[in-house]
């Protein structure tokens, strides 16, 4: 079943500038996509589209049973609530413990408290940081950090996980314990899209690759390469 549905869309800033033009594309649910391109392809864009951080300028853009470009303000959270998001800066919040920072994605949807007390030790397991559930950011080290950062991302069980650079600042042994936690995630059914510069990655962990170029899809390859040189 389609998770993501795209046609034709456009995306254009003010001043002119055209970051995405006649994108089409299906993502099913289930699927792992690696988004590739040099800077200015149109990576961010394409990942902003699909939690609405940014409207589509023409087309057609789906998630789910949600049709963005009619999506009213008022259920724009709900949208973003059924998508979880990882940043290549982590974004904790640095007065929150381990526990607190992934709790409080839960509070901020109104869970109960024992949902809460249920759900964030199971998801500090997945991403194996139970052991740190009482330490703050400044504690831990990058990976671990980011290991928080997918924990807050999944708590709530998202269909979606949109990841954008996410072994942008780590060394390439911790990046590769990342993408086995996104792997373990995309294996219990959640549909993950990664933007990456991340060649040995995409190489070695072999799923869809998605290669982007000047606004256009320019490849689409199941377990396909990296493909550039930088
Ligand atoms: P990537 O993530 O692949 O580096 P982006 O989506 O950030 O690419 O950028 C694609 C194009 O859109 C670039 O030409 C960029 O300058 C432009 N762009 C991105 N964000 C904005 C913005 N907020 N305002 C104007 N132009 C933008």
């Amino acid at each position: 079943m389609a998770l993501i549905e795209m046609r034709d869309v456009t995306k254009k800033y003010r001043r002119a500038s055209t970051a995405l033009r006649g994108i089409n594309l299906m993502v099913n649910q289930g699927e792992f996509v690696y988004l590739v391109g040099p800077s200015g392809a149109g990576k961010s864009s394409f990942i902003k589209l699909l939690y609405r951080e940014e409207e589509v300028t023409s087309g057609q853009l789906k998630v789910g049973n949600v049709d963005l470009t009619k999506i009213k303000r008022r259920n724009i959270p709900k949208l973003r609530r059924s998508i979880g998001v990882v940043f290549q800066d982590f974004k904790l919040l640095p007065t929150k413990t381990v526990y607190e920072n992934v709790a409080f994605a839960m509070q901020v949807i109104g869970s109960r408290r024992r949902d809460i007390k249920k759900r964030v030790p199971e998801v500090l397991e997945l991403v194996g940081l139970k052991h740190k559930q009482r330490s703050f950011p400044n504690q831990l080290s990058g990976g671990e950090q980011q290991r928080v950062a997918i924990a807050r991302a999944i708590v709530n069980n998202p269909k979606l996980l949109i990841a954008d650079e996410p072994t942008g600042n780590l060394d390439p042994e911790i990046s590769m314990e990342i993408m086995k936690v996104l792997e373990r995630i995309n294996l219990q059914g959640t549909t993950v899209i990664m933007a990456t510069h991340n060649s040995q990655i995409v190489n070695q962990l072999r799923h869809r690759v998605v290669a982007i170029e000047d606004g256009r899809i320019v490849r689409d390859e199941e377990k396909g390469e990296y493909g550039y040189h930088d």
